[in-house]
């Protein structure tokens, strides 16, 4: 159901609006902030392991001039002393092999020829090294150190390490040393981090020069190319021209199972690089701390927007929940409105199916009543209780509902008739109990319209309850509790007023409406024609002539019979000023019947007098009937109008007397002018012999107030004859005429002889 949002919900989605803003400014500023420190990251990542290469290759470098020295302060020892030879330096050599871990240390002559000691004391005398690289590299003047090579002799890796020995700036020889790599590579092993990383000195076509231990196979490669294969050209040539420049690098490269890192630094000697390599992720783990920084804050800030917003949620399904029940629930009684009873009958019925089910709606007949007489508090009560019970008796799938005021629709399995009654009298009963009326003798009367469901009639609820509401009016009228079952001839008759309706004013303007005379004969005065009843008639132009019982109901409840009975009126006094007055007819009294509502009017008699004196009509020619119940419902108030119309000299009827409730007693409070004695005594088949002491105990009592009596609907003479015995003034009915259009009237007037119908009768 759409409804008007409420000041809550705004506020709501405003806080919605908010949290949503802030959550996104939030997460695209992470985002900006990570990839600020990916790049950073990167940097330092980068810097990290360049640095570290660097070290690395200083730390080589280090080592390799520490051996140098070592080597060239030999030299000048053995200048000092004089001799090359292995034997008188024995001491010295094998003190400085302990100290420097070297495996052998000698020297060599110009000529190449060597002498050294081993790490065990032996020594080698004058073997031919002249074809050997790192001999001829120092002879020509250089400090060497040779790659990587296993040591035959002890099965070590080793390097060569060797100084020219010079006399007076001349190169007269050198000195060298078998260094085990194995110092190298403690060195290079510092900055491997767990072992996943590798750190070789390679020299500059990325062959070994001393290869990290990590690599633990000997795969028989040369050099890093050759360990990694699927290494890409540019990289490979990215490598190589950093390290033909001389310049320390970083190269970032995807293997096929993870990211490596690798970086490059001259070590300064040779043509020696250091070239370090390891997996992104043991990187990573060393800045782990930064970035599960910021995931615990991301992952917090979702945290707090999840409990955010679901906590709005609550609070919105909270509202929402409390604007349902605003919405969907009968302030009074606490049950459903009429709302939510078609939303929820709707699903009931769309789920289940239409059958074995009805709908009722239920009306409190004299709610009104009791709001007047016992206050609106009361009047509450009754409401809730009568909630209270119809929800008690309900069964599981049954619903009820408040529509307004005293109206309340039920939706209920419908097991026949017979059953639905039995609930109803019983709940009619209850509520006809109920304490707070009962106790001062009131009794609360329900009427109730059923409408039983058909399968496949392709009805709305609403268009459902319309015809339970058309079945429960139909015995509004009627005593006592009530209920009704909704027919399709009651269908047509709502339909065929509301046709009626659309066209009543459209008729009263069209002049549809006819008024027919009938005429009344005066029975104690040779018949004589004394006056008529105006009785209107509809000539529809579609339906041709409709009685006055299909309309005169109807209008009186729409109100509208108002209208046409001073229409009626009018056209009365015309006809008597038209042919009275302007023509030479004799003067008749013409009566007109007046409704319940038309003397309820504040300007009733004022404007019935305008009317007769507008038409000049004199005094006692026009006289107005009203029924019985009119009289009786308030006999004050009646008495009044009477007189008030009397005093104008219009004269005032009883009709209808002895139909209803009618009260001898009263009558003679009355002061009308005629007493019109009911068709229903005259008619055929009724208990003679009571009806003619009845009618005969009337007439004479009417005398005696001194009223002149009317018998309406006599059909024979026999009638005619006892009511003329009894006294009775005037007979109106078919024994002399029937209700006639005005111009058949005219003819009937002109042609009317006082001896007429009674000599043809034979009496
Ligand atoms: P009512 O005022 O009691 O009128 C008498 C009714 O009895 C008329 O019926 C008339 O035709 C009928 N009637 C007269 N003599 C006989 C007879 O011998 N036998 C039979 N069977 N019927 C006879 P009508 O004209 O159908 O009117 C019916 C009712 O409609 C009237 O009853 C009156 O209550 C109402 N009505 C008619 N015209 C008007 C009107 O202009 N204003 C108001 N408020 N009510 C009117
Ligand atoms: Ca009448
Ligand atoms: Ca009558």
């Amino acid at each position: 159901m759409k409804h008007k949002r409420s000041k809550l919900e705004k506020w709501i989605d405003a806080v919605y609006l908010l949290a949503a803003i802030f959550s996104i400014v939030f997460l695209m500023a992470s985002v900006v902030f990570m990839a600020y420190s990916e790049r950073l990251n990167k940097e330092e990542k980068s810097d990290y392991i360049v640095q570290t290469a660097k070290q690395s290759a200083q730390a080589v470098n280090r080592h390799i001039q520490d051996n140098f020295h070592t080597l060239e302060s030999l030299g000048v020892l053995v200048e000092y002393s004089g001799g090359s030879d292995v034997e008188s330096m024995e001491r010295i050599l094998l003190s400085l092999m302990e100290s420097y871990g070297f495996v052998r240390i000698g020297f060599s002559d110009l000529n190449g020829n060597a002498s050294w000691l081993e790490a065990d004391g032996a020594a080698r005398i004058d073997v031919d090294l002249a074809q050997t690289e790192f001999i001829i590299r120092a002879l020509a003047g250089e400090n060497v150190v040779t790659n990587t090579r296993t040591d035959p002799a002890s099965g070590v890796s080793i390097n060569y390490y060797a100084v020219p020995l010079r006399e007076n700036g001349e190169i007269v020889g050198l000195v060298f040393a078998a260094d085990a790599t194995s110092d190298l590579l403690e060195i290079l092993n510092v900055s491997l981090l767990g072992g996943k990383g590798f750190s070789h000195v390679i020299d500059q076509s990325g062959d070994f020069v001393v290869r990290s231990d990590s690599t633990l196979q000997d795969t028989g490669a040369q050099g890093i190319f050759d360990l990694d294969e699927q290494m890409r050209e540019n990289t490979r040539q990215q490598i190589l021209d950093g390290m033909a420049a001389g310049k320390a690098g970083f190269i970032e490269r995807n293997t096929e199972t993870e990211k490596r890192l690798a970086s490059y630094a001259p070590v300064g000697i040779n043509d020696w690089y250091v070239f370090y390599s390891l997996p992104e992720s043991m990187i990573d783990e060393s800045f782990h701390y930064m970035s599960n920084g910021l995931v615990s804050l991301v992952t917090v800030s979702i945290l707090i927007f999840i409990a955010l917003t679901s906590f709005m949620r609550i609070i919105n399904e909270k509202s929402r929940q409390s604007l349902e029940s605003i919405v969907y629930k009968d302030m009074l009684t606490g049950h459903r409105n009429f709302q939510k009873f078609l939303i929820d009958a709707r699903t009931v019925l769309n789920e289940r199916g239409s059958r074995g089910y009805s709908l009722w709606y239920c009306d409190i007949k004299n709610f009104k009543y009791i709001n007047d007489m016992f206050g609106y508090d009361v009047g509450d009560n009754v409401l809730k209780y009568w909630a209270d019970t119809i929800s008690e008796d309900l069964r599981a799938g049954e619903m009820f509902g408040r529509v307004d005021a005293d109206n309340f629709v039920c939706l209920r399995f419908f097991d026949g008739e017979q059953e639905a009654r039995e609930r109803f009298v019983e709940e009619a009963a209850r509520l006809e109990s109920f304490a707070e009326t009962a106790k001062r003798g009131f009794r609360i009367e329900m009427c109730t319209g059923v409408y039983v469901l058909q399968e496949e009639e392709g009805l709305t609820v609403n268009d459902m309850l319309d015809r339970a509401n058309v079945a429960q009016k139909s015995v509004k009228a009627l005593n006592g509790s009530r209920m009704a079952f909704y027919s399709k001839a009651m269908r047509e008759n709502i339909l065929r007023e509301t046709e009626i309706e659309l066209k009543m004013w459209q008729a009263l303007e069209g002049r549809e409406f006819l008024v027919y005379m009938q005429p009344k004969i005066d029975i104690r005065h040779d018949n004589k024609l004394m006056g008529m009843e105006a009785l209107v008639r509809w000539n529809s132009k579609e339906k041709g002539l409709i009685p006055p019982s299909e309309f005169i109901p109807l209008f009186e409840k729409n109100g509208f019979i108002v209208e046409l009975d001073r229409y009626v009126f009018e056209q009365s006094c015309k006809l008597f000023h038209d042919y009275v007055l302007e023509s030479d007819y004799p003067p008749l009294i013409i009566s007109v019947n007046v409704s319940r509502l038309g003397i309820l009017q504040p300007d009733f008699v004022e404007s019935y007098v305008a009317i007769k004196d507008m038409y000049g009509i004199p005094d006692g020619y026009i006289e107005v009937e009203f029924t019985e119940s009119i009289a009786f419902d308030n006999h004050v108030m009646f008495s009044g109008i009477v007189k008030a119309l009397q005093s104008h000299g219009i004269s005032c009827s009883l009709d209808d007397f002895g139909a209803g409730h009618s009260s001898l007693n009263i009558l003679k409070d009355l002061t009308v002018d005629v007493l019109k004695l009911d068709q229903l005594f005259f008619r055929p088949g009724l208990d003679k012999n009571r009806d003619r002491e009845l009618v005969k105990s009337v007439v004479s009592m009417a005398k005696a107030l001194n009223m002149k009596t009317v018998a309406e609907g006599v059909e024979n003479f026999k009638t005619v004859d006892f009511l003329r015995r009894i006294g009775c003034d005037i007979v109106q009915g078919y024994v002399f005429a029937k209700p006639m259009p005005i111009d058949e009237l005219l003819y009937y007037v002109k042609n009317y002889d006082n001896k007429m119908e009674e000599d043809a009768d034979g009496g």
